[in-house]
């Protein structure tokens, strides 16, 4: 029985699982010339899927109503038509919600098993690591010795952007919503101190006292008014790297916060927001840089992972409640 996930609504604020239908087939999916059979194994939630559930124009076209929504998916290959996949092949890419679905190969990569796990093809050697990678490198052009700010710390891309910073000698104060992350991110991922904002009273105080040398480059995943509170530590020529903005794409008004233009000129600031598509050529240099640390051991990452096909809008709706720790990701 094929399985599919369909979105059945556009989310008015915050995703419900009634905005999600499933649909079943009973019959064989029968491929031919050029094409491949494949069965999904893991699939990746992401925040940024909650954009193409509306209608609003942005940087990639909405999901249509009453069709599969996709996300990055690793596949296995189960028959072949395609003289460059064979059956037992596993291959990483753009897919929809199914647990089996033909594909024409295009866009799909093979992945290894024996370099990696497959589930870190959708996270730390996927589309968050190389989100982390290009954007702290690309805008932030982090330089040993200053001060790294991270929101969304805890997340499949802020604890890798954390780790990186270590890495190329700065210091690093993260900002995540629970005690259990705040330690996470200490012990485990090696950030010099970190903000439980959900305890927090004054995060513009907080991010004073656990930056004493101000803020020289912020990666933002959350925006919102934490975001507007990391704007009194920026430093003269800070880069501030607009990742993402979880924290705002659940309102149904437009959302209201702080000028940023007089904290941006009073320190000759640069805040630029960041797409990971729009350095696709730098993919294969940044994989190869990711995967090195990792063998080595300078770089590691942590999994939430959900069991069962059923359950992927709900680890999607998870995403806006912080329940996971690192990349969400739903096993098949
Ligand atoms: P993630 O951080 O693994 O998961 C989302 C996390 O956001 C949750 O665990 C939660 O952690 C936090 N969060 C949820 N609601 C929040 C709120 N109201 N205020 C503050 N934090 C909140 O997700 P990810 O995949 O790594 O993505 C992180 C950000 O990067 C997202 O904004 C995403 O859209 C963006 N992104 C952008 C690109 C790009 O190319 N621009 C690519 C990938 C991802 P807490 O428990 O800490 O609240």
């Amino acid at each position: 029985m094929n399985q599919t996930i369909l979105l059945k609504s556009r989310p008015q604020g915050t995703p419900q699982l009634s905005d999600f239908e499933f649909q079943k087939e009973a019959e064989n999916l029968e491929i031919t010339d050029g094409e491949i059979l494949l069965e999904t194994k893991y699939i990746s939630v992401d925040p940024y899927l909650r954009g193409r559930m509306s209608d609003a124009k942005s940087y990639v076209p909405p999901f249509n109503l009453n069709e599969p929504i996709s996300s990055g998916i690793v596949a296995q290959v189960k028959a072949s038509k395609n003289n460059d996949f064979k059956e037992g092949d596993f291959v990483s890419g753009l897919l929809n919600w199914k647990t089996e679905q033909i594909s024409n190969g295009q866009g799909l990569t093979k992945v290894s098993a024996d370099l990696a796990p497959l589930s870190a093809y959708l996270g730390v050697l996927g589309m968050t690591g190389l989100t982390a990678f290009l954007g702290l490198q690309e805008i932030g052009k982090p330089k040993a010795g200053e001060t790294l700010l991270v929101s969304g710390a805890a997340g499949a891309v802020g604890s890798v952007v954390g780790q990186l910073g270590k890495i190329l000698g700065l210091r690093v104060v993260g900002i995540a919503g629970t005690d259990e992350k705040v330690a996470l991110l200490k012990n485990d991922f090696g950030f010099d101190e970190v903000i439980n904002y959900n305890t927090t009273p004054d995060m513009a105080k907080a991010i004073q006292d656990t930056c004493p040398d101000g803020v020289d480059v912020y990666f933002d995943n959350v925006g919102g008014p934490i975001s507007d509170a990391a704007l009194f530590s920026i430093n003269r020529f800070a880069r501030i790297i607009i990742c993402g903005a979880i924290s705002v794409y659940n309102k149904t008004e437009l959302p209201t916060g702080l000028s940023v233009q007089p904290f941006l000129v009073k320190n000759s600031a640069l805040m630029q927001g960041f797409i990971v598509s729009n350095y696709a050529e730098k993919f294969p240099e940044a994989i190869k840089q990711l995967s090195q640390w990792l063998s080595k051991d300078q770089l590691t990452y942590t999994e939430t992972i959900v069991e069962g096909f059923e359950n992927t809008p709900q680890a999607f709706l998870d995403l806006f409640s912080g329940k996971n720790k690192g990349k969400m990701i739903v096993k098949i």
